[in-house]
């Protein structure tokens, strides 16, 4: 297993205690993995200040010649890269072999041809005797913190628009998932030059915010939480750094009457568990029409009831354990507080699994939650759905938009008008209709309010880790 750090061209240990990292499907330890040192972070944002100069003034085609060599070693490495982030997860292996792996490929790919396609305001003599162009070019040194729920994901997903656009990295995963950025290390080091990709694993409180406060940093981008997010916030206004942000969610699925009952079933049974619920797209708070309030509460408890986890064969399970039992902990106490308001009822799982130590949660639906409760307000992160009736569009729509997170949503109609006057009035960076949580590399990804403002994916995301820059010519 690879655990050293990727400082400039090389490999080393970290220098400080760090986390141990455990398997969230039998709670047992995999290792315990050095973080890096102060010492370290400096040497690593100075390698990728030192290759800045180069990097940024490769060509389009040559960074894309380099996407595409990390996408073709990750797929012939798949199996690898698979396994080990079930290990470290607790994702059933089939999940991350045929769903992630796949994706995670096509985005250096995506980002391999974006790259040498992208598009600005044409050049021209906007003040007589000066010809006006504009240019996109590199921000800098980037410090990329990633999460634990899709960790070779979010990576995927921040390096590739990231050294597509010119820039350099520092980058951080999770201190509960760095395995698979580790591997990718290996890779990354053979198909890059010195110092354009360092991979420093290590906590929040420690690596993280020395990297997020160096001086040498020019842009901060982080997938986490709410109260993270503030904090690369406070980091940037010292030294006014750029920040791109991916923060949580509590996405908002609206089931008009008329939608097909099944079709939504069968959707909420994948999309509100899939990941275990670990997911800020999850679909995890449905509104349903009155009239099929009462089928879909019944159908939904009972399709979720046969959820296949904590199995000793894991290839038939179709979600993995919570990351931690922390995090089961906080999943499992939202439903307690939820069963003990007598409005509401736990109508499918609402207990944890024994599972010989491993983090398991049952699939749980929340029947009866009121707009004002909790479970519809907080972001639970786990495999719980709440449903809530409602009476007419109006409320469906206030009430899906009353929330602080923008980041996805959902509309189930048969009626193609009521579908778009829905999703023109929904605020959240993506809504789907008849489907949800399906994202593609062309298409952006990214929130509203609380949710942050940073696009992942799409010619969008090479935007945001680009300046313009206007160059004017006097003639004569
Ligand atoms: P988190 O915010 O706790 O941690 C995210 C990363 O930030 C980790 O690498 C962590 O070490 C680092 N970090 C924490 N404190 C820091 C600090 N003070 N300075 C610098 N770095 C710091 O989030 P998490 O628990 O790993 O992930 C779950 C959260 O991420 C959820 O809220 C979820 O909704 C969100 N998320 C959002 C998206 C999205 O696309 N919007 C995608 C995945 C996850």
């Amino acid at each position: 297993m690879d655990t050293d750090l990727l400082i400039g061209g090389s490999f080393e240990a970290g220098q400080e205690p760090g986390e141990p990292v455990l398997n969230p499907r039998s709670g047992k330890l995999i290792l315990d993995l050095p973080e890096a040192s102060t010492d370290q972070v400096d040497r690593a944002v100075a390698a990728a200040r030192a290759a800045f100069a180069g990097w940024s003034r490769t060509t389009p085609a040559e960074r894309s010649a380099a996407l595409h060599a990390i996408a073709d070693r990750i797929e012939a490495e798949a199996g690898g890269f698979a396994a080990l982030e079930a290990l470290n997860c607790g994702k059933p292996i089939n999940a991350a072999t045929n769903d992630e792996l796949p994706a995670i490929v096509d985005c250096f790919r995506y980002f391999a041809g974006a790259v040498r396609c992208q598009s600005g305001t044409v050049a021209g003599e906007y003040l007589a005797g000066h010809t006006s162009m504009i240019r996109r070019d590199a921000v800098g040194v980037i410090a990329s913190i990633a999460p634990w729920n899709y960790p070779l994901m979010m990576m995927a997903w921040k390096l590739a628009p990231a050294i597509g656009g010119g820039n350099t990295v520092v980058f951080k995963p999770s201190e509960q998932t760095p395995l698979t950025a580790l591997k990718l290390a290996r890779v990354l080091a053979d198909v890059l030059p010195e110092g354009v990709v360092n991979i420093l694993p290590g906590r929040g409180q420690t690596v993280g915010s020395y990297l997020i406060n160096h001086p040498g940093v020019d842009m901060i981008s982080l997938t986490g939480d709410v109260a993270t997010g503030r904090k690369m916030l406070d980091a940037a206004a010292k030294s006014v750094k750029r920040t791109h942000l991916e923060l949580g969610g509590k996405a908002p699925v609206v089931v008009f009457d008329d939608a097909d009952i099944s079709e939504v079933v069968e959707g909420l049974r994948a999309f509100g568990y899939y990941n275990a619920g670990q997911d800020c797209t999850a679909a995890c708070r449905i509104y349903a029409g009155k009239k099929v309030y009462e089928r879909l509460v019944a159908d939904l408890s009972s399709a979720v009831s046969s959820i296949a986890l904590g199995l000793e064969d894991d290839t038939a399970n179709e979600i993995g354990p919570l990351i931690s039992l922390r995090q089961r902990d906080r999943v499992a106490s939202f439903v307690e507080r939820a069963r003990e308001q007598s409005h509401m009822e736990v109508t499918a799982g609402g207990e944890v699994m024994g599972n010989g130590g491993g983090f398991f949660y049952r699939p749980t639906v929340i029947a009866g939650a009121r707009q004002s409760d909790e479970i519809v307000r907080r972001e639970v992160f786990g495999p719980v759905v709440s449903v809530t009736p409602f009476d007419d569009v109006d409320q469906a729509v206030d009430w899906a938009n009353d929330s602080d997170y923008g980041l996805a949503s959902s509309v189930w109609t048969r009626d193609v008008g009521r579908a778009m006057a829905t999703a023109a009035r929904l605020r959240y960076g993506c809504t789907w209709v008849n489907t949800h949580f399906m994202l593609v590399n062309e298409m952006p990804h990214g929130g509203l309010k609380q949710s942050g403002y940073g696009k992942d994916l799409s010619a969008y995301a090479l935007e945001d880790y680009t300046v313009v820059r206007h160059v004017m010519v006097k003639h004569g």
